[in-house]
Order: structure tokens, then C-alpha cells, then sequence
């Protein structure tokens, strides 16, 4: 054991991967440790909004809502591949939610917080606007706003890549076992896939397991949780696209609660989510019967065509590492993030990572570093607000224009095909096509438009290992290939010839 790395980081979900990044640009030396894939957990699994969260004014979170906000714009301008702007349709429903009250949320939601590109609200007439014609007669009035889209797992990766470029340590497949305070130092103990164990030693260590947070905290570190968490499952469904425009419509539910349709993946409709308090093993959460007709239902109400069980294609599930706020409905339980630092006189800090969302990871992030920082006083100053992830340093509007430098460079490549890697890798698609002339340069076909130089750049620089991590979180073709060609290529990845 020689190194004294200034943080070890458990957990490369969002919040993980993103404090390493903050950390290692400050001139700090970072390990992160990840039990599964980058992104295995919740961060894969959310619904992929950066939003201000609409619905959490009605809680008074006034203080996420505005910090969530304002990040809109900035994350969008971080990495314009991997997000971007959506108009959400809110139909008018006479038995819910008054109109009064809607335009009141609506107008503190544009006026809240640092919009500049992102159009505002208006007033749809549903006999007439398009995003009229799938709905069912009843519902005459809409209201539209802004707020965005990102590929969630794709951002966990992109902050660690970044955080690897800036001379992070990160591993992958490799579990934290253990931490202990010795000598004013962390002794980090981790293990990998092969059962190999190791120690690492820090000056700070940074629980961010997201649902096992409490769990690391007692087995791990052998403390008492003073702070909870409260596990709330979400579940979505995956169904063949149900409208043609690119709207997103937010549907309000009978039981106060609202349910996405989302456009996704050019071919189909993301619906979700639910709420649900869960207890058991976060590494096994699965959607449920229940779950998945209530869903059905939810949009069923709205819509002229209805959704059921049969239609769905696909499905994911995860689980909210919420702060345990003591509310009584799990809809009602904060989203807000809380920070417990633990840093008893004279003794290395553990920072333990409660709650929290995708869109706030980045101020998360700056939060974390800045409690470490009277531990870790040599840090630099905050710097990620305007520095752009990997491959997203084009401007915010400038997609169309990427897609087509990348298809009068390649031009074999299909219009779909541009659209994609450009959307997964931006600029960087750039360096993954190098040197390729036609497609027999792609090389081996695995299935969809995925070849074996997107393969092996996902394995080489973005620590793919299997089928899945490829399929279900660097790219989302696992729903275009079929089992075979996906165990074909698991197959490949692990013996890759080399
Ligand atoms: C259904 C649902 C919908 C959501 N929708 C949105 C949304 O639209 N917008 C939004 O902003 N947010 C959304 N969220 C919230 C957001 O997804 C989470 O707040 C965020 O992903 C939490 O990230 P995390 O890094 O804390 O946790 P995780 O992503 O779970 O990461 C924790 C990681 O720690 C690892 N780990 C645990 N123990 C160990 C150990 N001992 N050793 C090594 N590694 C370990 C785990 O494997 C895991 O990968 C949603 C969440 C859910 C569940």
C-alpha cells in the first residue's frame, strides 16, 4: 500500500461519477469503486427528465424546483448529444386539478429559474393542435412547457470518462467490502468480479451507493445510519409508439399522482412512472402485474388508442434512494438531496449521499466538495458549469448540423445510423468512425446498425464488459436485436479476439 488517494468514491451511479468528476478537476486524486456497470442502479434507471419537477411545487420544493431549473440550461449545454429540449402537453382534466392552479405552477416554472433557450408556456386548443388528434374526445384544453430529455446512463459514463481523462482511478465489477478509519486515513477494501481483494487508502471517502447507502453504512463501515433512507420503486413500460409527434404528454391520475408518455427511441412510447415503498433487495427490483396495469390504464384514460398489458416490449425498474423525510405517502417523500458529513475531530470524513436527482447531480456534486473542503483545503474552486462532457462541445442547437458532417465524412452511413452516434457519442463519433471508409470497416455486424468498432470503442474507453452493458446502457438497441444476435455478441465481447 504506498498511494493516499484524497477521496475513494463507493457507487458510480450519477452522484458518484459525478463528485469524481467535480473532485479530479480540482487537482484531487480520486478512486471510484462500482459494484456492477457504471450506471448498474438507479442512474439507468430513471425517466430520463431533466426537469424542475412540476408536480413538487405542490410539496413546497421551491428550493430543488429553482436548482433544478436553472441546471436544465446548463446540462443541456454540457452535452447537447446526450440531452435536449422537450415541449410536455398537460391535457386540461375537469375533475383534477383546477386550470387556476396549473397556470399558477406553470407560470412559477417559467419564471422560477434561468431560462434562455427553452421556449415557455402557452395554451393549446386540442381540437386543433396535433397533439390533439391521439387523445380522446373529452379533453379540449392543454397547457405546454418546457423541460428536457437525457440519456441518463450515458451521462453516469460521460462524467466518468471525463473524471479518467482528469486521472480518476475507476473500477468497475468491483465491490467495496469494507472501510475503515486507521492512522487519520480511510482503508478502503474492495473487491473485484474474480474475488480479488485490494486496499486503498484515502483521506475522505464519499458513500455514494445510492439504495445501499445505509446498507454500506452499517455493514460497510460498521456505523449506526443516524439518517435513512426510504427506497421507493419506479417502474416504467416500453410500448410500440402511440403518437407521431415529438411531444411528451404528462397525465394527470385520479389518484393525484401524473404518469409520462414519452416519444422514445424513435420507434416507441415511454410510459411511467409509479411509487412505490420497497424493502427488499434493491439489486432484484422488478416491475410488477400491478404495476404495469396501472400504468396501462393511466394512459388508457387519455388516449383514443388503449395500451395493455400484451403491447409492452419492454420494461425497467429501479429504486429512489430517497431521504427519509418521515412523509406518509411515498409520492410525497423529498427529492431533494441531503448530505450527512461524518468527520469526528482529528478522523478521515465520510460523506454519506442521500436522495437526490439526475438533473441536480452537478450541484450535488459541488456540495459534496464543498463540505470536504476544510478536509481537503488544497482543492481548486468549482469549474463543471459550462464545461462540456465528452463529445458535447457543439452548440446546444447544433445536432442537425453534427449529423451532417458525420454523413459527408461517412458517407455510408444511413441517415439513422449518423443520428445515433452522433446522439451517444456527439464529436467523439468523430475518433470511433476513424480511418473507416464503407461499412466492411465497421467491421463484424452484430445486429440494428451496431458493428464491432462501436463495440470495442465501448469496451476500450468506456468500460463495457457484457451484452447488456452495450445494449441496455451505453445504447438502447437491446430493443432492436433479438436474443440470439445479443447473446452472439456477448459471446464476442468476452472472448474478443484480439
Ligand atoms: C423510477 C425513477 C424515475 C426517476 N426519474 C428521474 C428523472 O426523470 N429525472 C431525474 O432527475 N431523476 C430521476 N430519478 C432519480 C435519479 O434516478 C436518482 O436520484 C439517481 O439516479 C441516483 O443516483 P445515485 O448515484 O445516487 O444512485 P445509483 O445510480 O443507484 O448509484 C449507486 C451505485 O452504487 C453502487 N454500489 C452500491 N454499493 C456498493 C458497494 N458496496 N461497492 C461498490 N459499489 C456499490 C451501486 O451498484 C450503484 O450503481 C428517478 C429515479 C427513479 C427510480
Amino acid at each position: 500500500m504506498s498511494k493516499i488517494f484524497d477521496i475513494a468514491i463507493v457507487g458510480g451511479g450519477v452522484n458518484g461519477c459525478g463528485i469524481a468528476r467535480d473532485a479530479a478537476g480540482r487537482g484531487l486524486s480520486v478512486f471510484l469503486c462500482e459494484q456492477q456497470d457504471l450506471a448498474g442502479a438507479t442512474s439507468s434507471a430513471s425517466t430520463k427528465l431533466i426537469h424542475g419537477g412540476l408536480r413538487y411545487l405542490e410539496y413546497y420544493e421551491f428550493r430543488l424546483v429553482r436548482e433544478a431549473l436553472i441546471e436544465r440550461e446548463v446540462l443541456l449545454g454540457m452535452a447537447p448529444h446526450i440531452a435536449w429540449p422537450l415541449r410536455f402537453v398537460l391535457p386540461h382534466h375537469k375533475g383534477l386539478r383546477p386550470a387556476w392552479l396549473i397556470r399558477l405552477g406553470l407560470f412559477l416554472y417559467d419564471h422560477l429559474g434561468g431560462r434562455k433557450i427553452l421556449p415557455g408556456t402557452r395554451t393549446l386548443d386540442l381540437r386543433r393542435d396535433a397533439a390533439g388528434a391521439p387523445l380522446a374526445g373529452d379533453f379540449m384544453k392543454a397547457f405546454e412547457y418546457s423541460d428536457c430529455w437525457v440519456e441518463d446512463s450515458r451521462l453516469v459514463v460521460l462524467n466518468a470518462m471525463d473524471a479518467a481523462v482528469r486521472g480518476t482511478e475507476i473500477r468497475t465489477r468491483t465491490r467495496c467490502t469494507g472501510a475503515r478509519r486507521i492512522d487519520g486515513v480511510w482503508e478502503v477494501t474492495v473487491e473485484d468480479a474474480d474475488g480479488s481483494r485490494e486496499t486503498v487508502r484515502a483521506k475522505a471517502l464519499v458513500n455514494a451507493a445510492g439504495p445501499w447507502v445505509s446498507r454500506f453504512l452499517t455493514e460497510g463501515v460498521g456505523q449506526n445510519a443516524a439518517a435513512r433512507i426510504r427506497m421507493v420503486k419506479g417502474s416504467h413500460i416500453v410500448v410500440p409508439r402511440l403518437f407521431d409527434h415529438d411531444k411528451a404528454y404528462i397525465f394527470q391520475n385520479s389518484d393525484g399522482r401524473i404518469v409520462f408518455a414519452i416519444p422514445y427511441e424513435r420507434d416507441f412510447t415511454l410510459i411511467g412512472t409509479t411509487d412505490q415503498d420497497f424493502k427488499d433487495d434493491p439489486a432484484h427490483v422488478a416491475i410488477s402485474e400491478e404495476e404495469t396495469r396501472y400504468l396501462c390504464d393511466a394512459v388508457s384514460g387519455y388516449l383514443k388508442q388503449q395500451v395493455t398489458p400484451d403491447m409492452v416490449v419492454w420494461t425497467y425498474a429501479g429504486v429512489r434512494p430517497l431521504y427519509d423525510d418521515g412523509a406518509s405517502k411515498a409520492q410525497a417523500a423529498t427529492r431533494d438531496y441531503v448530505l450527512k458529513l461524518d468527520a469526528p475531530e482529528g478522523a478521515a470524513p465520510l460523506l454519506n449521499i442521500f436522495g437526490g436527482k439526475i438533473t441536480t447531480y452537478r450541484k450535488l456534486a459541488e456540495s459534496a466538495l464543498a463540505l470536504l473542503k476544510p478536509h481537503l483545503p488544497g482543492m481548486g474552486k468549482p469549474w463543471t458549469e459550462g464545461a462540456t462532457l465528452p463529445g458535447g462541445d457543439f452548440p446546444v442547437l447544433g445536432f442537425a448540423d453534427q449529423v451532417a458532417a458525420l454523413r459527408a465524412a461517412h458517407p455510408y452511413l444511413a441517415e439513422a445510423h449518423a443520428r445515433r452516434l452522433v446522439r451517444a457519442y456527439g464529436t467523439r463519433a468523430v475518433e470511433l468512425l476513424e480511418g473507416v471508409t464503407d461499412t466492411a470497416g465497421l467491421g463484424q455486424y452484430f445486429g440494428a446498425d451496431l458493428y464491432e468498432r462501436e463495440v470495442a470503442y465501448l469496451m476500450d474507453r468506456e468500460w463495457a464488459v457484457s451484452a447488456a452493458d452495450v445494449l441496455w446502457r451505453r445504447s438502447k438497441l437491446g430493443l432492436r436485436l433479438t436474443k440470439e444476435q445479443a447473446e452472439a455478441l456477448d459471446g464476442w465481447m468476452r472472448n474478443r479476439p484480439s
